[in-house]
């Protein structure tokens, strides 16, 4: 092997790993450089109090490809499950809550036209997520490109479209750009149903139900789903046990996997990159540069500004990144009890949105830069079904915080305080006492997650998933396909197509991409 041959990839988020298995699949010489001292990136398991552990970012793992999980064997690399298929509990505050299990409402009061609607609406939203979970193993087609592969490309997702059927094809373009509000509206009557279905089209993205691209965000989320990957799971150990198995398949396949060895730059030779160099001044040399950071930091930061073409450069820095989703983790004295909710449904995934009306007054503080006062929340108890994760009779509680902008003016200590806060009041509300059950506690601010987690904005697809910044457009038209304008350089993170959630799609396409030019040369 030569350094020219040598493929180095730039951290060891759960993509960066199905990257490097793939290409050490290959036969290709790999090498992994991870900041952070263990691997995963935003899915990974950190103790955030002594004796307590909780996922970092990513909690609940509904995306990953089953395809990627089968080839890489990752139960054979030590993946298991404490639970698969979780329930959605819509908490009321009236004890009333709702609980849906695959989509059905198995408790709770509807009305029967709601109830029987359920079930259709789902499948159709399923049928349309199928349309976005079969983009996402393939290689975005370049807009305006005039190749065979362009052209199937762009034909294959107009005929995926084409053979939803007349009805359905109409349907799923007059929502596809449009609100989840409206939507909800034309479908229900039941306000805790339609904020349980509209915090999924809003988790992670800077959109509150009213905002444009908040169906698609929804399709996204359900693309897993429909793509047969089943219901929400927990990993036995927490997400962090995801990355662990991923890196395990990518030294088994011969990568090198390397943690706490933060990268300063991307070397250059002339128009074409020649390694990196990491921030202990050790230098390795590499023909091929993938990174697995977001694009922001790999194109502005690693590379420079510099070394890009002036327009290149201007689109990179409109790459809309700023992160609107805070992470809590509370390490708990008993396990909370929640007014009127049978303890065994304690574990199931708990979602604190009671109505569309509360849902978009959160959202209304984050546009103008403020942390939301009464938050919507994602909530999960994961020792209820993994003990290794809280000492003996004690629980952990990790919660998804709707909203906390990427602003100066909701940063620091003073907003921290604020929203753990009202998080503490929400919950309170819901499992009276909770707030004195608290032995320690963590949330973490979208700043803090750029800090910590190297993400720039702290955003959770590494950048805004809307139609404009999606497939062929994916993170920026012109660099849709993996490969960036620099011979040598390829991302392979959530900022490409096709987005963020722990998948691996864009891992294993850009190992594919990283192939296919190396054949084509
Ligand atoms: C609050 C929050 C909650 C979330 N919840 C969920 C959830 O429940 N389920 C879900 O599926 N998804 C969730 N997500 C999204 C999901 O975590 C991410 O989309 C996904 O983990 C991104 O994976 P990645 O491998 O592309 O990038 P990352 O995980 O960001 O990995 C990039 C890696 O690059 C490394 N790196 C960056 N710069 C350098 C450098 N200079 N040198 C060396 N290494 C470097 C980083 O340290 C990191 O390890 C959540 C995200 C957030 C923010």
């Amino acid at each position: 092997m030569t350094d020219r041959s040598r493929i180095v990839i730039v951290g060891g988020g759960h993509n960066g790993l199905v990257c490097a298995a793939y290409l050490a699949r290959a036969g290709r010489e790999v090498t992994v450089v991870e900041a952070a001292s263990q691997v995963g990136g935003a899915a990974v398991t950190r103790e955030f109090a002594p004796g307590f552990r909780a996922s970092g970012c990513a909690h609940l793992l509904y995306q990953l490809d089953r395809g990627i999980a089968r080839e890489l064997g990752l139960e054979s690399h030590g993946l298991k499950f404490a639970r698969r298929d979780l329930k959605t509990v819509a908490l009321a505050q009236s004890g009333d809550h709702l609980v849906l299990d695959a989509g059905r409402a198995v408790a709770g009061t509807l009305p029967d036209s709601d109830r029987a609607g359920l079930a259709a609406w789902r499948a159709r939203m399923l049928k349309f997520a199928r349309i976005v979970a079969k983009q996402h193993n393939r290689l975005p087609p370049r807009l305006g490109g005039g190749g065979r592969a362009d052209l199937m490309g762009t034909a294959k997702l107009g005929l995926d479209i084409r053979l939803l059927g007349r009805e359905d094809m109409r349907e799923f373009l007059r929502i596809a750009g449009i609100n989840i509000y409206d939507v909800l509206e034309e479908n229900f009557e039941s306000p805790l149903l339609k904020g349980a279905l509209a915090i999924d089209a809003v988790l992670g993205a800077n959109l509150g139900p009213r905002s444009n691209n908040s169906v698609l965000s929804l399709l996204h989320r359900l693309s897993g789903e429909a793509a047969g990957g089943g219901g929400p799971a927990l990993p036995a150990g927490g997400m962090g046990a995801v990355s662990e198995a991923l890196a395990a398949a990518a030294r088994a396949a011969g990568a090198t996997v390397r943690t706490g060895v933060p990268v300063r730059r991307i070397t250059l030779d002339g128009d074409r990159v020649s390694g990196v160099e990491l921030e202990n001044g050790e230098k390795i040399a590499a023909g091929t540069v993938v990174s697995n950071a977001d694009p922001a930091t790999t194109l502005l930061k690693l590379v420079g500004a510099r070394n890009l073409e002036t327009g290149f450069v201007h689109r990179v820095r409109h790459f809309r990144h700023k992160g609107m989703a805070a992470k809590l983790h509370l390490a708990l004295e008993a396990l909370p009890t929640i007014a009127r909710l049978p303890s065994e449904l304690a574990g199931e995934r708990l979602v604190i949105a009671p109505d569309l009306v509360y849902l978009e007054h959160a959202f209304d503080a984050a546009k103008y830069g403020r942390t939301s006062p009464e938050p919507a929340l994602e909530v999960t108890i994961p020792s209820l079904s993994d003990k290794s994760l809280a000492p003996a009779g004690k629980h952990v509680l990790s919660a998804v915080v709707l909203y906390a902008p990427y602003d100066e003016r909701a940063n620091g200590e003073a907003a921290r305080r604020e929203l753990l806060d009202r998080s503490l009041a929400v919950l309170d509300r819901h499992a009276p006492g909770l707030r004195r059950q608290v032995i320690a506690s963590e949330l973490l601010l979208p700043a803090d997650i750029e800090r910590e987690f190297r993400i720039t904005g702290g955003h959770w697809h590494h950048g805004e998933l809307a139609l404009d910044q999606f497939i062929m457009l994916r993170p920026v038209p012109g660099a849709a396909q993996y490969r960036m304008p620099l011979s040598g350089l390829y991302l392979c993170g959530a900022g490409c197509h096709p987005g963020g959630g722990v998948m691996g799609s864009a891992g294993r396409n850009a190992a594919n991409a990283v192939i296919a030019s190396e054949r084509a040369a």
